[in-house]
């Protein structure tokens, strides 16, 4: 997967579990030598053209805390199918629904075992987090740095844009919430290289500090992201809803960013 020869994906949301995933639904049947997997995964990203699927299910539903395994199916498992969603904001990523029609995993294969898999779930959300910190501040900058040049190009009433206060003070603000945003989104990575290299990682206080940080500013990130890019487009007129600028683009895709990971109401 590393070296991108291989594709990885990640299933944890169901049809009746997205926000509230812990609860989820798909039923682990544990065996002597392998698992037993059955269920619906949706939203699946590379799902439809995966390689490995990072799956998550319970041996009982009413203890989804101390019954979630964490296991990596592979295609070609019987009783694995993938199909391709139509995601409109994001055409070309492959994003599916993954159906686990009573799969067997081969033990070699669990990464987190009986109540192991809750944990990782959410040390793995950290990751993600950090991740989506990372896209949202390039939309932001992005798109805040395609503004600035275009309203310094862009003349009307025989003055470039920018030289309006009421063009170039919206602008002045999103350069200074990005210039916070970006300091915050280092320090969330730098905490979560902390994990990386263990020395912290069994400390639960540190765990939960973390998950946290990266949370708070993975929804001020995405959400700043969306501001930005809506405000850009709207201070950069007709063209930027063409493909000239792409900043109706970088909307759709910043919109995305405030769903994945968790949702922005759920976040606070
Ligand atoms: C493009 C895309 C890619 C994705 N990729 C993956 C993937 O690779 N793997 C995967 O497993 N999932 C993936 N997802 C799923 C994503 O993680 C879920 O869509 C997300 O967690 C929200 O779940 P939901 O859609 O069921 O919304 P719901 O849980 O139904 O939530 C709907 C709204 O209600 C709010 N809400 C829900 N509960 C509360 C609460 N208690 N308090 C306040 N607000 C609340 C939410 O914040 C949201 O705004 C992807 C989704 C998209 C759109």
């Amino acid at each position: 997967i590393i070296t991108g020869k291989k594709i990885g994906c990640i299933c944890i949301t169901e049809r009746k579990h997205g926000s509230d995933a812990v609860n989820m639904e798909t039923k682990v049947i544990d065996k002597e030598d392998h698992l037993i997997f059955t269920g619906e995964k949706l939203y699946t990203t590379n799902g439809p053209v995966a390689d490995y699927f990072i799956v998550y299910g319970v041996s009982d539903v009413s203890d989804p805390r101390g019954t979630m395994y964490q296991a990596i199916a592979e295609r070609g498992h019987e009783g694995l199918i993938t199909n391709r969603l139509g995601i409109q904001s994001v055409p070309r990523v492959q994003i599916g629904q993954t159906l686990f029609n009573s799969v067997k995993i081969p033990r070699e294969n669990i990464l987190g075992g009986k109540g192991q898999g809750y944990k990782n779930l959410f040390s793995g959300l950290v990751a993600e987090r950090c991740s989506i910190i990372g896209s949202s501040l390039g939309i932001g900058w992005l798109t805040a740095i395609t503004g600035l040049i275009y309203t310094n190009l862009r003349t009307q009433f025989n003055r470039p844009l920018y030289d309006f206060q009421g063009v170039s003070f919206p602008q002045t603000q999103n350069f200074i919430e990005l210039m916070a945003a970006t300091e915050l989104g280092f320090k969330s990575a730098s905490e979560y290289n902390k994990t990386i290299d263990r020395k912290h990682f069994d400390q639960q206080k540190f765990v939960k500090y973390n998950a946290a940080f990266s949370s708070g500013t993975k929804y001020l990130a995405s959400h700043l992201a969306q501001k930005i890019s809506y405000e850009t487009q709207q201070l950069c007129g007709g063209i930027a809803f063409t493909d000239n600028l792409r900043i109706d683009k970088a909307l759709e895709v910043a919109k995305v960013q405030e769903i994945i990971g968790g949702a922005r109401n759920i976040q606070l």
